[in-house]
């Protein structure tokens, strides 16, 4: 394959650019649980003309556009007020979640570093943390203790707790964890990281942008933002329930003292002094600027109210669900995130799945146990009795089958 020698017209482009979609998942007709979050026409404009404003915008040096270095202050203000974070709080915004837990994973061991001379560093999570801690713990070379969660599929802080010891860089928390939906005891695990002067991340790039939303409509949430003592980091992705386009999550630190642990700073270049927030260096101005705008134009009332028709698909889901027979929701999750599986030997939830997926709605697969995911969200809003039919029909329809394929790729390489 080599490129054209000679290039082609806009229009020839364009159009080759359009067919190319016909497979693509169809998010915009709300039969996806994820991957896509849709908070309807108006986000969607201004997403759409913040990001043409800033489509050519470098955000590696902000002291040429400062006008990206604003955009990222406000956004970072704005999510750590949410997040109910003291005066000293700052961070920082990365391309995603991932980004931001690798940037609070790297915070944690060079504070160890510094502070308490460790240099074996380890780090505790519940096996309900993301698989990107452990991507962190490959970068950066760090042990990762791993520990099974409890029956309702918190994590089991008293058996993370006694893994904790002086090598430990940081204690791992979420809000609400990705597989199952619920909260973590986010207390108890920010105590045992207190015991050795460890931070506590909590991940909550799920929760970051529903918990507090959640919390004005009156539902009760567990503590798990900075009003915890000893939570040290936290991070919340915007091109999630925040309704920006991809590509845009916040890091924080409860001071700046905390975050100076997460930049690089180089002053032995030929290119000159070198200062980098997080993980890339050239950097789209288009994330920073489309969230800011989405964000502006959604306001806390917006948010509250995208929330509110969420956690009510979600509330639909979760009652439709548990009324078939052989189907079970797991966990007590209150919020937006629903994973289901069968507890009868005849349905094979993965044929369900396909069948689901015949009839055009997209799930994510989970294991262990073989498991349903949906990320609820407004996208989602107005098709859920709809869903529910399908599904009724697709359990009717795949009794006593098995499905052929039962990968559960989260993600792919290629
Ligand atoms: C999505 C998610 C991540 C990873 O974020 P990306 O934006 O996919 O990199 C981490 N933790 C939780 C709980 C998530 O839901």
């Amino acid at each position: 394959m080599s490129l054209g020698e000679q290039g082609r017209s806009i229009d020839d482009v364009m159009a080759e650019l359009v067919a190319k979609r016909t497979d693509d998942m169809k998010w915009a007709d709300g039969r996806t649980f994820g991957m896509v979050y849709d908070g309807g026409p108006g986000v969607r404009e201004v997403a759409e003309q913040a990001a043409s404003l800033y489509l050519h915008e470098n955000a590696l040096n902000t002291k040429a556009f400062p006008s990206l270095g604003a955009i990222q202050s406000e956004v970072v203000g704005w999510t750590a007020s949410l997040l109910n974070g003291p005066d000293t709080a700052s961070g920082f915004l990365t391309s995603g979640g991932t980004e931001s837990i690798l940037c609070a994973v790297k915070a944690a061991r060079e504070r160890g570093r510094i502070e308490r001379g460790v240099t074996e560093p380890e780090m505790v999570i519940a096996t309900s943390g993301h698989a990107a801690f452990h991507k962190a713990g490959h970068l950066f070379g760090i042990k990762v203790n791993s520990v099974p969660v409890l029956e309702d599929w918190t994590a089991d802080v008293d058996a993370m707790a006694a893994l904790v010891n002086e090598n430990t860089v940081l204690v791992v928390g979420s809000a609400p964890q990705y597989p199952q939906g619920v909260i973590d005891d986010i207390p108890g695990l920010a105590a045992a990281a207190a015991t050795v002067d460890a931070n506590c991340h909590v991940d909550a790039c799920m929760g970051g942008f529903m918990l507090p939303f959640a919390e004005r409509l009156g539902r009760e949430v567990t503590p798990w933002d900075f009003r915890v003592e000893g939570v040290t980091t936290i991070s919340a992705d915007i091109h999630k329930l925040g309704y920006a386009p991809k590509g845009v999550s916040v890091i924080l630190h409860r001071t700046k003292e905390l975050r100076r642990y997460q930049t690089f700073l180089f002053d032995d270049w030929l290119g000159g002094f070198y200062a980098s927030p997080n993980l890339q260096g050239t950097r789209s101005g288009v994330p920073m600027a489309a969230a800011w705008a989405v964000m502006s134009h959604l306001g806390i009332e917006g948010y509250v109210d995208l929330a509110k028709f969420t956690l009510e698909n979600a509330d639909e889901m979760r009652a439709g669900i548990a009324q078939i027979d052989g189907l079970n929701v797991l966990g007590d999750g209150q919020f937006h995130l629903v994973a289901f599986a069968s507890d009868d030997p005849a349905l094979d939830i993965f044929a369900i799945d396909d069948a689901l997926q015949r009839r055009g709605w997209y799930h994510d697969r989970q294991t262990p146990p073989d498991n349903l995911h949906a990320t609820v969200s407004n996208s989602n809003t107005g098709v859920i009795g709809d869903y529910l039919t399908a599904l009724n029909e697709s359990v009717a329809e795949v009794r006593g089958t098995t499905a052929n394929d039962r990968s559960t790729n989260y993600a792919t390489l290629e």
